[in-house]
């Protein structure tokens, strides 16, 4: 590969693109042209490149110096100075937010504090999503040559296995073990489901996973296919995921122009052929036998459980349903090893986590750290602080089916058993924090406003507790709920965790349950007095 002085990186995450990215890469190649550096200088659009508001970003390597927001009318100036006379641009660099210095505890552990650990999200940013070089540049497709050249499908299981890696969709299911099940099971076709139906609010992690690196997700399927002696897969990604789709199109394309995917792969007897399925903006189809149904063509409706996807899956055959996440922890565990994989995280809950960080924390936006780490470390660290100095006063985890998490348990390890054993669950990683002015009565009304939308409406402790549940919530934020109310709500809760068919109607109670637990005084406060303690809710304009 040829040698450049220089290498500059647009990113071109979705909300990039929305701000004019490809502009940009445009005026930056007329530039580089004019200047007559085509020889000197390399050019690449690349996924999300970190968390930062100012986009689009350009990154200029090997200084690493980072201008954004770029507009097309700053390419000159930029592509002279920088490029051209050496000079760094200063006027379009981009803002750099400090730490918060208000958090004492912060500075006490300096020294301790975990840092980001880019296993899944590594080469995000680095690489040009859409070239099969750069990402084999890359130590992209060193971990499938391995398998297929010197382990055995049971070994590669056996390594997965061995890492510890757990599902990162939410239940935390160990993923060798899925990997196992399916390889053991017997029928005429097998198949491998990568589950990229992200449609939780406030969840994008697949998505800029899927954005930044492509050819990583491609790899990771092609190794599950091999473990497991499947011949066909399915990516299903979420409709409205335009840009991931068309890079994974591409990247489909590209590895079998190259024979990594297709007919006899690396010149084996091992066939693998991958489909991208789009979803149709049903947030039921990321429930697996749903997504499956989806796929098959049919209303997407969760099927009853068991027999398992494992089993009898896509058209009743034996199918691996991973999700993004999971797998593009694979070809790195394949390539450096189970032992330096489990070495990262907790015992129990190896590896890293990617979250999505939003709501009152002054900088938002995609984190990959190790698990075990607090949510405490990840506001102060990560989010920079609460907004405005505010205080924390709780977390929502996992889009709408996660747990709301209240500050006692702000320095409980975020793994899944830690997270478990407090009775809260890690959810998919989207971590909406909320601070002392968020009322739990009117949160936890969107939420299962959420929930009642999506039903599918196949069982009724869904499709009629969900609804309930909202008028009783509802009752109770306009002021005319009654104590006895806050029973029903319970019980509402408990039926559907416990009557529900899937995992939507399952988790649709959590909402309820958790305000109950953990701030049940201030829901009796809007019912005994008929106010809203933050002043959210429409009964009442005033605190208390
Ligand atoms: Fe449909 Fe809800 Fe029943 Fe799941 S729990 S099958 S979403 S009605």
């Amino acid at each position: 590969m040829k040698a450049y002085r220089s290498m500059v990186l647009v990113s071109s995450d979705a909300k990039s693109m929305q701000s004019g990215a490809q502009e940009v890469y445009q005026r930056l190649q007329e530039e580089i042209r004019a200047f007559k550096l085509e020889d000197e200088i390399s050019l690449s659009m690349v996924g999300d490149i970190g968390r930062h508001d100012a986009v689009p970003l350009v990154i200029v390597y090997p200084e690493a110096v980072i201008y954004g927001p770029v507009k097309p009318e700053d390419v000159h100036y930029l592509v002279e100075e920088h490029l051209y006379k050496g000079r760094i641009a200063t006027c379009f660099q981009a803002p750099v937010k400090e730490l918060s210095g208000r958090i004492a505890w912060l500075s006490a552990r300096k020294d301790t504090l975990p840092a980001e650990q880019k296993i899944v999200t590594g080469r995000a940013g680095i690489v040009d999503p859409t070239s099969i070089e750069d990402y084999i540049v890359h130590d992209g497709y060193q971990a499938l040559g391995k398998a297929l050249s010197s382990m055995t499908p049971a070994e590669v299981i056996e390594e997965i296995e061995k890492s510890g890696l757990r599902g990162r969709g939410g239940a935390g299911f160990p993923t060798g073990t899925k990997w196992r099940f399916v390889a053991k099971a017997s029928g005429k076709k097998k198949y491998v489901v990568c589950n990229a139906d992200e449609s939780e609010p406030g969840t994008f992690k697949d998505r800029l996973i899927l954005e930044g690196d492509p050819f990583n997700i491609l790899e990771a399927m092609t190794i599950a296919a091999y473990a497991i002696g499947a011949s066909e897969g399915y990516i299903y990604v979420r409709g409205e995921y335009g840009l991931a789709q068309e890079r994974l199109l591409n990247a489909i394309h590209e590895a079998e122009r190259m024979g990594m995917l297709g007919k006899n792969i690396f010149g084996s007897d091992f066939s693998f052929h991958l489909h991208v399925h789009s979803g149709a903006g049903a947030y039921i189809c990321g429930e697996e036998t749903a997504l499956l149904e989806s796929i098959e063509g049919k209303r997407g409706e969760p099927r009853a459980r068991p027999p398992y996807p494992t089993t009898n899956g896509l058209w009743n055959q034996p199918t691996l349903v991973n999700n993004v996440e999971t797998l593009a922890n694979v070809p790195a565990i394949l390539r450096n090893g189970a032992g330096w994989f489990s070495k990262f995280g907790t015992k129990s809950s190896p590896g890293t986590k990617v979250f999505t960080i939003l709501g009152n924390v002054n900088v938002t936006g995609l984190i990959e750290v190790p698990m075990g780490i607090t949510l405490r470390e990840i506001i102060a660290i990560y989010g920079k602080g609460m907004k405005n100095g505010a205080s924390f006063k709780l977390a929502q985890t996992g889009g709408s089916s996660g747990s709301i998490i209240p500050a006692s348990l702000q320095d409980t390890p975020m793994d899944f058993d830690s997270y478990r054993n407090a009775g809260v669950s890690l959810g998919s990683g989207a971590l909406l924090i909320c601070d002392e002015d968020t009322c739990v009565v009117d949160l936890a009304r969107v939420l299962v406003n959420f929930f009642r939308f999506e039903s599918c409406g196949k069982c009724s402790p869904c499709r009629i507790g969900t609804q309930r549940a909202y008028d009783i919530l509802t009752n109770i934020s306009e002021g005319t709920a009654l104590m006895r109310d806050i029973d029903d709500l319970k019980m509402l809760s408990e039926n559907l965790t416990e009557l529900s068919n899937c995992g939507l109607g399952q988790t649709a109670g959590t909402p309820v349950r958790d305000i109950l637990n953990h701030f049940r005084a201030e829901v009796e406060t809007h019912i005994r007095l008929k106010v809203c303690p933050t002043g959210v809710c429409p009964m009442s304009g005033r605190k208390v």
